[in-house]
């Protein structure tokens, strides 16, 4: 009975046989704009892989702001030209994956079939991101951008993890973070800021963390492990007298923040204006870093902050960057399953 309803289905055969379908289901755009642009295309193609990537079944993805504003054409200077013929003329978007390897290229070391891995598909977020993006069935990625995914983690934990824990982690590593140093981190609560506080306090072993976010946050950033919660609708961090080595901006609050850094601190700026001393840079994608911080994911010193309002189900990704593009996320927005 058995045998004969895996041999009836074509999708069962197909699995069992470890092959992989021509054709997907995925979110794509074809010309810039608001989400609305953003269609299911119940028939993209699979993405081919090159020599040093795996083909990866999503299960899990999640969204960054840089989707958002890719897809407004705020990056059209750098983005990869749109569209692009190799994917159905769609843009697939999607930074963030959580699946398993379905297929190797002949370089790869690594990584096999039935591995689980994350990471961030695109080593330069802005620089000629993939085309063939994370909220799809699958996604081409090369081995050295992913990592095994911590076993305590399901995909959707893990989804919302990349992007945003390595640029906390460049963050503290270009200001030159260390054991010991204090930290204002502006924007607390979001993707970025609910990871920077874990690492600096859990991982740097900062001496006093400090961070933003508005009143009904400020309990989440205590427990993330802040010192100091401080309510950016009722003061203003640069009006109070405390001054930080470290001020890491996730808002676009670059001129404020200049102002609370000491004497020969640093300043680092995700967003908006840069005025001396901060710094800003654009993430780069690596599963080396992934690597390096799985022990305190799995210990749960880490923990991925998935925002309450999701997991988002797979046909609601027009909702879920809606709700992202409102800025008032808290961690991230996850789809899933996928
Ligand atoms: P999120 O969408 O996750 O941030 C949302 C959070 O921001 C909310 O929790 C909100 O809290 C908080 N927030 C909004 N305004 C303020 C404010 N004035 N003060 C304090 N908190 C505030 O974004 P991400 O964390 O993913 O990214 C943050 C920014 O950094 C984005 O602009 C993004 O594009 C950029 N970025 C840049 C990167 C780079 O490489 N340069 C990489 C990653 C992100 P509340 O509801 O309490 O206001």
């Amino acid at each position: 009975c058995v045998v004969a309803a895996a041999s009836s289905s074509p999708a069962v055969t197909t699995a069992e046989a470890g092959e992989v379908p021509a054709t997907m289901k995925a979110w794509a755009y074809d010309e810039y704009g608001d989400g609305s642009v953003l269609k299911f295309n119940e028939a993209a193609a699979v993405p081919d892989i090159a020599d040093d990537q795996v083909l990866v079944r999503v299960a899990a993805a999640a969204l960054n702001p840089v989707d958002a504003k890719r897809r407004a054409g705020k990056f059209k200077a750098t983005d990869s030209p749109l569209p692009l013929i190799e994917v159905d003329a769609q843009t697939v978007p999607g930074y963030d994956v959580a699946g398993v390897v379905v297929k190797a290229g002949s370089q790869v070391k690594g990584l096999k079939e039935g591995d689980e891995v994350y990471g961030n598909i695109s080593e330069k977020a802005l620089e000629g991101p993939k085309q063939s993006g994370s909220l799809a069935e699958y996604t081409a990625v090369e081995e050295k951008l992913l990592a095994i995914k911590p076993k305590n983690l399901d995909f959707a934990q893990a989804a919302g993890l990349p992007l945003a824990v390595e640029t906390a982690h460049e963050g503290l590593e270009r200001a030159g973070f260390s054991a010991g140093k204090s930290i204002l981190i502006l924007g607390g609560a979001g993707g970025v800021g609910s990871l920077a506080i874990q690492l600096a306090k859990h991982v740097y072993g900062a001496s006093k963390v400090a961070a933003t976010a508005s009143t009904p946050k400020l309990e989440l950033l205590k427990s993330l492990g802040a010192d100091v919660a401080i309510d950016y609708t009722k003061e203003n961090f640069d009006d109070l007298p405390d001054k930080y080595d470290v001020v890491f901006d996730a808002v676009g609050q670059g001129e404020k923040a200049v102002k609370v850094v000491k004497e020969g601190g640093s300043v680092v700026v995700l967003t908006g204006a840069v005025v001396p001393p901060g710094f800003r840079f654009v993430v780069t994608s690596d599963g080396s870093v992934l690597e390096k911080l799985n022990p305190y994911l799995e210990s749960g010193k880490v923990k991925p902050l998935v925002d309450p309002k999701g997991p988002f189900a797979f046909s609601q990704v027009v909702e879920a960057f809606s709700y992202l593009e409102t800025g008032r996320a808290t961690g991230k927005v996850v789809v899933s399953p996928i």
